[in-house]
């Protein structure tokens, strides 16, 4: 919180499916999944990361920014090259931690292979401020035409919007023109107060990014450990990025504290659990994909008949919870081929 995090308690989940009146009436209580727990936290990345740093600081870390050039000689205990302030340094390790994102130079040098879901969409996300009509503690998120929208106040009148749109060999909403032509493509007839979106002022920029999930198998080699995105992400689409890079932090942090030998045994139980976890979010970001996500005439018809099932059986919904609530909570059988074709059939 002292981050600036700003809690959501409620979803009205606006469609074009769903009569705005159903939709309305179909409001969902954020605080029910996790107990003690008011509802999503939403974090600004620059001032999260900012918190951070300067805790790790205080703490007695030593931080260098603005080197480069870095790289890596792996081995028993591996040595860090880089330069900073001009001249070349290196630093010996006993255990090296990759944290550094999805282009990671460390998982490079491990040789590691990135499995990567094939690439059919994109995920454009803007920050506005001066939306100070939408309710700022309402999370919507839905499908309009070729536009699957998320919506996440922050407080104060801003407002993260991110947008999936079919891939079709060309970016969309970039630049200060392309995020003219978001705020207006969010202007939904059947979504109240979206006009307080439209009118918004961005604040950032907006730039499309894969939304697709990427995978390493096993994120530990001799001397070195992978956490976060350098240790494979989920779609974008589930909003989980720094929640699996929390966890990651903690896990690692928890198994180094636990021993004074150090070998790759000693993160089984993380690398492990990330496996499963990672398993689980990738097959509910396929669910939400195949429902919100899709734009083709026969998607349509099949989004119809996914609502229909779940209105049948609102259990079936509860693999959705995975997102809000962690993907341990959720029954193991959500997550199996059978599930599956039972759903999205
Ligand atoms: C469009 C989009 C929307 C997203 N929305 C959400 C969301 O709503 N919610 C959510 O939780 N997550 C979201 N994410 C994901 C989230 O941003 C990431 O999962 C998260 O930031 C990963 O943290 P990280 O520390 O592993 O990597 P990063 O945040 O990428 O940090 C890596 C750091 O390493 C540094 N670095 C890289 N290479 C080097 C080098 N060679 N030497 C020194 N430093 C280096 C970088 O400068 C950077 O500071 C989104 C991602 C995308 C692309």
């Amino acid at each position: 919180m002292a981050g600036g995090g700003h809690h959501l308690t409620h979803a009205i989940d606006y469609d074009e499916l769903i009569p705005t009146a159903a939709a309305e009436a179909g409001r969902q209580d954020l605080s029910r999944h996790v107990e003690g727990v008011p509802g999503p936290l939403c974090l600004e990345h620059v001032t999260i990361q900012e918190t951070a740093l300067n805790h790790a600081i205080d703490a007695g870390a030593e931080v260098l920014r603005g080197v480069s050039r870095p790289s890596i000689a792996l081995g028993e205990s591996p040595i860090v090259f880089f330069e900073y302030r001009g001249s070349r340094q290196e630093i010996n390790c006993r255990w090296l931690v990759g944290a550094d994102g999805r282009t990671s130079m460390v998982r490079r040098q491990l040789g590691l292979k990135l499995n990567e879901d094939p690439l059919d969409h994109l995920i454009v996300g803007l920050l506005l401020e001066g939306a100070d009509d939408w309710p700022q503690d309402q999370q919507s998120v839905g499908k309009f035409g070729d536009i699957h929208y998320l919506i996440f106040p922050q407080g104060n009148g801003k407002i993260r919007i991110y947008a999936d749109y079919a891939y079709r060999g060309q970016a969309r909403f970039n630049g200060e023109k392309g995020a003219y032509e978001l705020l207006q493509a969010f202007d939904f007839s059947g979504v109240p107060h979206s006009k307080a979106i439209a009118q918004g002022r961005p604040i950032g920029p907006s730039r499309s990014f894969p939304s697709q999930d990427a995978w390493i198998d096993v994120p530990v080699a001799l001397g070195v450990i992978l956490i976060g995105d350098a240790a494979g992400y989920n779609d974008p689409i589930l909003g989980q990025g720094l929640s699996i890079t929390l966890r990651d932090a903690r896990m690692v942090g928890d198994a180094l504290l636990s021993s004074s030998e150090w070998s790759e045994a000693t993160f089984e139980p993380y690398v492990a659990e990330r496996a499963e976890r990672l398993r689980r979010l990738r097959i509910t970001a396929r669910i939400a994909t195949t429902v919100f996500a899709r734009f083709g005439a026969e998607d349509i018809a099949r989004r119809a008949r996914i609502f229909q099932r779940l209105a049948e059986n609102p259990t079936h919904g509860l693999v959705l919870s995975t997102a809000f609530a962690g993907p341990e909570r959720v029954p193991a059988r959500y997550f199996s081929p059978e599930f599956l074709d039972k759903l999205l059939a």
